[in-house]
């Protein structure tokens, strides 16, 4: 698919041809990797964060934040949790966390990898290729680090710099391929400053990085940051500007299955967030074969506050796991056993 065939679909908005992507995106999905819905489970171990990402709730300045760090044996119960539900992968998530020291999440994935059959999944940040190469030793399977944006000024203004560290995202991505981990990225939709131009050139790049998974959802504006409460990193002419809704993300997610066919690509929280009845199916329908169900517990949910009125932010992990169940079954298909890696395509002799 051409730049100029992406950009079309971007601003597309005539219904009747919207249905076609759909159906295109889903179709391709089906044949390339199935029917089968792939469960992650989700447990955000850490709130704490050294960074400033202008778009992000758990940045350091935001002092309103209580802050809260799991221990192992809660991170053990919830793995159990995981493998007591059936699920193929359980995701640790945090912050970028130096709390979270290199030698005890070795500890834990090594656990994770001795005591259960699971698929582990980090991403705790822009974390030392010496941290990615002892975790990968200890069994770790995949990592994700969204590059948020491949627009190189854009992405400057809204993840400020550590004083000692300049952010350099494409390339953790390349050492984490090279490492042997299974590489998910993506970006937000519609934060402010972000072109159609810029967003296709991010679904282009998709493709280029072969990346195993991809995660879209929309930007959702948290007023504690800089960009939920107005402040925009640079003036775009009237209609430049991507609007994060639910119709821009399913664009995204669709182009991506159709850049990436054989791709895991999740049906985000944030979509579900925007759009709470049928956000969830909506993705599914139009590309995407994975969800994340919470296994955080519940007391620690609300702190996890990556943006405002997140989905699914009371309910436990059982109530989590029923609702996403009965989605899945409502369209046709069923949940993923086993760990859903992604499929290799046979190279050609
Ligand atoms: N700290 C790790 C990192 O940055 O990769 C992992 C946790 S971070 C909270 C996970 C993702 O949340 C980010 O990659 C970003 O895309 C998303 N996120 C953060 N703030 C958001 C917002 N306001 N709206 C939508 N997504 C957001
Ligand atoms: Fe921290 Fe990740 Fe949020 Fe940035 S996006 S502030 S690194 S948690």
């Amino acid at each position: 698919m051409t730049r100029a065939e992406v950009l079309a679909w971007l601003r597309e908005e005539d219904p009747a041809r919207l249905k076609k992507l759909w159906g295109r995106a889903d179709r391709l999905r089906r044949r390339c990797v199935g029917d089968a819905v792939h469960r992650r489970g989700l447990i955000e171990i850490s709130n704490h964060c050294v960074r400033a990402c202008c778009y992000c709730g758990l940045r350091v300045a935001n002092s309103k934040l209580p802050r809260y760090r799991m221990s192992d044996d809660e991170i053990m119960a919830a793995v159990k949790q995981a493998v007591g539900f059936g699920y193929g992968t359980v995701v640790l998530q945090a912050g970028e966390d130096p709390g979270l020291r290199k030698d005890r999440i070795t500890g834990l994935v090594r656990r994770i990898k001795s005591e259960t059959p699971l698929a582990v999944t980090l991403s705790l940040g822009e974390r030392e290729p010496e941290e990615f190469c002892a975790w990968r030793e200890a069994g770790a399977d995949r990592y994700l680090l969204r590059f948020e944006t491949s627009d190189p000024e854009l992405f400057a203004k809204i993840h400020p710099s550590l004083p000692d560290k300049r952010s350099d995202r494409m390339a953790l991505l390349k050492v984490l391929g090279c490492l042997g981990y299974e590489v998910g990225s993506g970006v937000m939709v519609g934060i402010p400053g972000q072109t159609f131009g810029s967003l296709a050139h991010d679904l282009l790049a998709f493709q280029t990085m072969e990346l195993d998974m991809i995660g879209v959802g929309p930007f959702l504006p948290h007023p504690g940051t800089p960009l939920g409460s107005g402040w925009m990193p640079r003036a775009l002419r009237a209609g430049a500007q991507v609007p994060a809704t639910a119709e821009m993300t399913c664009k995204a997610i669709a182009l991506a299955r159709l850049l990436c066919p054989v791709a895991n690509i999740p049906s985000t929280t944030a979509l579900a967030t925007i759009e709470p009845e049928q956000g969830r199916e909506m993705g599914l329908r139009r590309g995407a074969n994975v969800v994340m169900p919470n296994l955080t517990p519940v007391r620690y949910r609300a702190a996890y506050e990556i943006y405002p009125n997140k989905a699914c932010i009371s309910e436990n992990a059982d109530a989590c796991h029923g609702c996403l169940d009965r989605r899945i079954r409502a369209l046709g298909r069923w949940p993923g056993t086993g760990p859903g890696g992604r499929k290799r395509v046979a190279s050609k002799s």
